[in-house]
């Protein structure tokens, strides 16, 4: 299949084509690099299958393919409240182009959206039926009710065009790649132990996130777009840690030594998140196969070799 892959240059974006190319697929890579890097997608450069775009999605594109991954937008709260109305206009107009060019082609469209549909939430852990608690005029709203207004879009050219779509809710996702200075807390907190810095737990650390190793959210995604339910459906990890756990966890990984800062806990910041993957697990045949100590491993010699 020819698979286009929207924010293919980051983060899970990479991963997801190392997986298309490994496959066989011929795979079009079309971002912007505002949070990805060529690095990312450079040993495929010169693969007569592979071809990379440098495109900003709010603007409309013409190109053809079978399967359309919809990853394109900022994922960490650093970068994307960088430039809050850029991140909504990327969610909005960004999708809407996309969806737009699913339709014309009659290409499968699968949309990463996020647990940030679900705000800050008062059910726990978050089934997919949760319709979620958010603030809609915070500083995280730019992306949670982006994503939010992104679904909305999906399943009204689904239902209004046609368009065959899948809908992933993405839980905190780590691993490989992520950048230095991406802000998330596993490649904060990673770089700050091997640099010999404090790291920084916001509030009192008691809150809660759920881990999930990228392999196993790409396979997630994978399998989302390659069978017949169009979801919503959850793609995380169910491993739920306190952010002091997990300071502890890599500290105790790095460097023992290693001091906590306690610094102030950003607003709107959610107290708890575990994904319910029922769905994934029913529709799916899908569950995470790898645990956080060894994702960490993995994450951490990543960085080693980076940061070195
Ligand atoms: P990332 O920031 O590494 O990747 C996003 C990619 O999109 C980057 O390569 C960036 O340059 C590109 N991009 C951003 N705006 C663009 C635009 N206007 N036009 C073209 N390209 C643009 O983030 P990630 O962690 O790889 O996340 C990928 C997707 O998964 C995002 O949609 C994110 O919302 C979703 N998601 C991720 C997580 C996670 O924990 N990583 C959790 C929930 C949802
Ligand atoms: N966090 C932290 N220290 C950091 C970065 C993040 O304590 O250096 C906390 C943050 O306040 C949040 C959790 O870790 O409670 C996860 O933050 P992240 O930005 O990784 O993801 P999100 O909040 O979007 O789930």
């Amino acid at each position: 299949m020819r698979i286009l892959v929207t924010g293919g240059a980051g983060f899970i974006g990479s991963h997801l084509i190392d997986r298309l190319m490994a496959a066989g697929h011929e795979v079009i890579c079309l971002d912007n690099f505002f949070t990805g890097t060529k690095r990312n997608i450079f040993k495929w450069m010169n693969n007569p299958y592979f071809e990379l775009i440098r495109h900003d999605i709010t603007e409309p594109i013409r190109l053809e393919a079978d399967q359309i991954y919809h990853l394109a937008c900022p994922a960490s709260p650093v970068h994307y409240q960088y430039n809050p109305v850029k991140t909504i206009k990327t969610n909005v107009i960004g999708t809407l182009n996309m969806l737009g060019l699913a339709k014309r082609i009659k290409a499968r469209f699968l949309l990463a959206s996020t647990s940030e549909v679900y705000g800050d939430p008062d059910v726990h852990p978050q089934p997919e039926e949760y319709r979620g608690n958010v603030n809609c005029i915070g500083i995280r709203s730019c992306y949670d009710e982006g994503k939010r207004v992104a679904e909305t879009l999906a399943f009204d050219y689904h239902r209004q065009n046609n368009v065959d779509i899948r809908v992933a809710r993405i839980f905190n996702t780590y691993g490989p790649r992520m950048l230095e200075n991406d802000g998330r807390v596993v490649s904060n907190f990673v770089v700050q132990a091997l640099q010999g810095k404090p790291l920084t737990v916001y509030g009192d650390g008691l809150q809660t996130r759920s881990f999930c190793y990228v392999d196993d959210l790409v396979e997630g995604l994978m399998r989302l777009m390659n069978q017949d339910y169009i979801g919503p459906v959850n793609l995380g990890n169910p491993g739920e840690y306190t952010i002091l756990e997990l300071a502890q966890k890599i500290q105790a990984m790095i460097n023992p030594d290693a001091e906590l800062v306690y610094k102030d806990l950003p607003s709107d910041d959610p107290k708890q998140r575990q994904p319910d993957i029922t769905k994934a697990k029913k529709y799916l045949g899908w569950k995470p196969t790898i645990p956080l100590q060894d994702g960490l491993k993995l994450t951490i010699a990543d960085f080693r070799e980076r940061l070195v």
